[in-house]
């Protein structure tokens, strides 16, 4: 048996290149990887603009404004967002000015609309101190307070220079991303085709949703679920359906799985009995790379590949059928290679230190992945122990028992998978453990 490092180190190194590039606008990339890095073409901001409502200034006219003795200054235009900056600020004047306008030439200072009140030319209030700046200009403008020069100022660059790479090669473009880069003034973006996943379900017992389990029928939890999985990786996903334990069934579907998807994930079928007919099912339609892995849950695992006539490759996966080994072998393989082909710099889940509450036993020899729950605050926060490790227990059913490979209600009650190294066998409480937080 292969440990699951070396197994999926043999996985990952099966896949050459991630999937293609494509141009898209920025608007579709939404969980896209770049394929190339992206720099900003404009300045952020891309002129000194204001950051209040207010008046444009010079700023050293009115360090001496109070509410005693407010600066008068006669206002010489208007500085709107999307409009011009306006007139130049002479001596003595101010210009009014909205939030994101650019700075009128001589102005070198803002003053925000809540410090002032707008007059008539003949001196009296032409509305209410720190009203809203709308309205038709005032002929002049009482400033009651100074600010420092260069006050409620955005500087042309301050946020990023044109030219700064805005986005890295393989980094998946999230909302604050594609709002940098669209804000950067960059419209399009070169991202990697999103992967294809097709998945099949294989046993004479497993029923598709909806169809009434009769006699020794079970309904198909695999296929839904692994769909799920490898749509909330990244991937497109198709059904194959659910095939009989036959081998000219299981090659039909690959065969159509094969033509159409990148990876093709089939559940069940793949250990040594005798209905197990996926791994000849591999062989009909392309090669087994590797077989049987030390884990637990998990040690039915079978990898292959397949080529199509133009040359693609297709990369094939053997999950066992009990539904959580098939989960935790989607975790640990298909997911890495998945995001791979979608170009991720790192196809990885962070992991973090965690210590084990309760003891457990487990197979000397494999990696166990556990089902954990983190011991939790009452707002929700993980508790962490002394040695700021995340403490963690088994979910749901608080026993070992609950740990076996089909039983679904602890996987779904879980936060973690946790790791213990292959040489434990009784893992006593307060062993270090690697926590995978999962996707809830
Ligand atoms: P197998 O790997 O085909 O020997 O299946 C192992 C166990 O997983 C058996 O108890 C199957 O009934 C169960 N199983 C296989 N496929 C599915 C599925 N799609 N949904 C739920 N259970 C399954
Ligand atoms: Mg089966």
């Amino acid at each position: 048996m292969l440990s699951v490092d070396v197994a999926r180190g043999r996985v990952l190194e099966a896949i050459r290149d991630p999937l293609p590039a494509e141009t898209r606008p920025i608007e579709a990339t939404l969980g896209r990887v770049a394929a190339a890095e992206v720099r900003a073409t404009t300045d952020l901001p891309p002129w000194d603009n204001s950051a209040m409502d207010g008046y444009a200034v010079r700023g050293a006219e009115i360090v001496e404004a109070s509410e005693a003795a407010p600066v008068v200054l006669r206002v010489a235009g208007e500085a709107a967002a999307g409009g011009s900056a306006g007139p130049a600020a002479a001596p003595g004047t101010a210009i009014r000015i909205a939030t994101g306008a650019p700075l009128p030439a001589g102005a070198d200072t803002i003053v925000q609309v809540e410090l002032t009140t707008p007059l008539n030319a003949d001196g009296s209030a032409a509305g209410p101190r720190g009203g809203q700046a709308i309205g038709s200009i005032p002929a002049s403008v009482a400033i009651h307070a100074t600010v420092p020069i260069g006050s409620s100022i955005r500087r042309r660059g301050s946020d990023l220079l044109a030219g700064t790479v805005v986005l890295q090669a393989g980094v998946q473009l999230g909302p604050a991303a594609i709002g940098l880069v669209a804000g950067s003034g960059v419209s399009s973006v070169a991202v990697h085709r999103r992967p294809i996943v097709a998945v099949l379900a294989t046993g004479d017992e497993v029923r598709s949703a909806g169809t009434a389990p009769e006699g020794s029928g079970i309904p198909d939890a695999n296929g839904p679920g692994l769909r799920a999985l490898a749509a909330a990786a990244g991937a497109d996903v198709l059904d194959l359906g659910i095939a009989r334990d036959r081998l000219d069934d299981v090659i039909e579907r690959l065969r159509r799985g094969v033509a159409q998807a990148d990876i093709v994930i089939v559940s069940g079928g793949v250990s040594v009995g005798p209905y197990d007919v996926v791994r000849a099912g591999f062989e009909a339609v392309g090669r087994i790379e590797l077989w049987r892995v030390a884990l637990q849950p998990g040690k039915p695992f079978a990898f292959g590949t397949a080529r199509r006539d133009d040359g693609s490759q297709v990369l094939l996966f053997g999950l066992p059928g009990n539904p959580v080994s098939s989960f935790v072998t989607f975790e640990i393989f298909v997911r890495p290679a998945l995001r791979r082909l979608a170009g991720h710099a790192d196809p990885f889940r962070p992991s973090e230190p965690g210590v084990l509450m309760e003891p457990v036993t487990k197979g000397r020899g494999r990696r166990a992945y556990l089902r954990v729950e983190l011991d939790r605050r009452p707002n929700g926060a993980p508790i962490l122990d002394p040695g700021g490790r995340l403490q963690v227990r088994l979910a749901g059913a608080r026993s070992t028992a609950g740990q076996g490979s089909h039983v679904l209600s602890t996987l779904a009650a879980a936060d973690a998978l946790a790791a213990v190294p292959e040489a434990f066998e009784d893992v006593p409480p307060g062993t270090e453990v690697e926590v995978f937080r999962l996707d809830r």
